[in-house]
């Protein structure tokens, strides 16, 4: 029997398109997160997927070799749960920064993976270690993959060229482990950096509940009548307090309506009905990995991903809605991952697309001063005052990474 505990940590895998982070979850978890047809097609992650893997230990063996995802330890004896770690398996796609930027606000430490068979470092290498960066995960580990192709020469100058590399950033002192995910090498030696680097974060159990929203759906099958139909689910990942079975919960901004031809949103009001956490049912949950969490809103408000980016939390404990905000920028100096130079100041009139926590929004600049700027939302986001912001601009045919936007008060 397997033990099953809820995920209590969340861990981005980040890096290059191609460099092996669907093959080290994997390696990790024994389940494939490239779930969905479309980016199957593709061969690329297109949403984020989340991986959960019960990291065990075996208590008569030495490090690294006593870490494992295995019930039978190397010398026979049968291994202990350590915690489940929920890896959140980010694109590497370089038109998907803001799903990677939004799953980033989720993160409680990263593993950032690095070919040893090509130089460093490759574009999204350098643009995803900017968005940590930028969101301030620090806790980090390299995983230097691949190794199996390179001979001993080229893995030492790839990890010179990686040292290089993150000197001066978020990542310099993370510690490089050499691993190959495909044949899984050296699994143990990158467990063991993760549970010292990346610890599970001290919670308050008595915050209030923040989920924030990533996707939602309507579980019904077509033609399912009224009386059988199932609520509304949402999927997401709670940042602080707990959720249980009977708790009413608000959920912000909520839904669009239409008022004298002028459209705006009304926070919605329902009751938790169900939880899932780790794919199992539950009665409460707290945070890490995704949760699923049924309710009893009418199915057509969930579909399709309709409430993607909001908050939910307990009646009147959440932040405001914001039509329009000033934050305060701050710009990177160049444009990363690319050859488009200098990052330009933020101009009167310009577009801009912000993530906000799961929110992505389209915003029209309606004041520009040197270090803050007025924005007009295309659509509202509830956010705190002092969120961090993720700011784009469109170069070319793309969305960029310009900046940091701080939400004034
Ligand atoms: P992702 O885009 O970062 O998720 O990369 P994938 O996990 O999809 O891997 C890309 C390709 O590299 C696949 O063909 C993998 O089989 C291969 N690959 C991943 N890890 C290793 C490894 O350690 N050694 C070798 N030789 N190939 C690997
Ligand atoms: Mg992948």
């Amino acid at each position: 029997m397997v033990d099953k505990q809820q995920p209590e940590v969340n861990i981005g895998l980040v890096g290059h398109v191609d460099h092996g982070k669907t093959t080290l979850v994997q390696a990790l978890s024994g389940s494939w997160t490239d779930q969905h047809s479309e980016e199957m097609k593709r061969g690329i992650s297109i949403r984020l997927g989340y991986a959960d893997a019960t990291f065990r230990h075996c208590p008569d063996v030495d490090e690294p070799e006593c870490y494992t995802v295995e019930e039978e330890c190397p010398d026979g004896s049968r291994s202990e749960p350590l915690r489940t770690v929920s890896f959140v398996d980010a694109p590497g796609h370089e038109t998907l920064m803001a799903t990677m930027l939004s799953g980033a606000s989720l993160m409680d430490g990263a593993v950032l993976v690095i070919s040893a068979n090509e130089p460093v470092p490759q574009p999204q290498t350098e643009e995803h270690l900017m968005a940590l960066d930028i969101i301030g995960i620090d806790n980090i580990v390299i995983a230097q993959n691949k190794v199996d192709l390179v001979d001993s020469e080229q893995a030492r100058e790839n990890y010179d060229e990686i040292q290089a590399f993150v000197e001066g950033t978020v990542a310099e002192g993370a510690p490089v482990v050499p691993i190959s995910a495909g044949q899984e090498v050296n699994i143990d030696l990158l467990m063991n950096a993760i549970e010292d680097e990346i610890p599970t974060p001290d919670r308050d159990p008595d915050a209030d509940a923040r989920l924030h929203v990533a996707r939602s759906f309507d579980i019904n099958k077509p033609g399912t009548t009224a009386a059988n139909l199932t609520g509304g689910v949402l999927g997401g990942s709670l940042i602080q307090g707990e959720l249980a079975v009977d708790d009413d919960i608000e959920i912000r901004p909520g839904r669009e309506v239409e008022k004298g031809g002028q459209t705006e949103y009304v926070p919605i009001q329902t009751t938790i009905r169900s939880l899932q956490a780790g794919g199992q049912d539950a009665d409460t949950v707290t945070p890490g990995g995704l949760l699923g969490v049924g309710t009893g809103l009418d199915p057509s408000l969930t579909k399709g991903d309709a409430l993607a980016g909001r908050i939910a939390g307990p009646p009147g404990s959440l932040p405001p809605t914001w039509e329009a905000f000033t934050m305060d920028v701050d710009l990177l100096e160049r444009v990363v991952g690319t050859d488009a130079g200098e990052v330009e100041e933020i101009s009167t009139g310009e577009p801009l697309m912000m993530t906000v926590g799961t929110a992505t929004t389209v915003g029209a600049v309606t004041s520009a001063r040197e270090g803050e700027c007025e924005v007009n939302l295309k659509r509202p986001v509830a956010a705190e005052p002092g969120a961090t912001i993720a700011i784009n601009r469109r170069i070319g045919a793309r969305w960029r990474l310009i900046g940091l936007g701080t939400l004034q008060g």
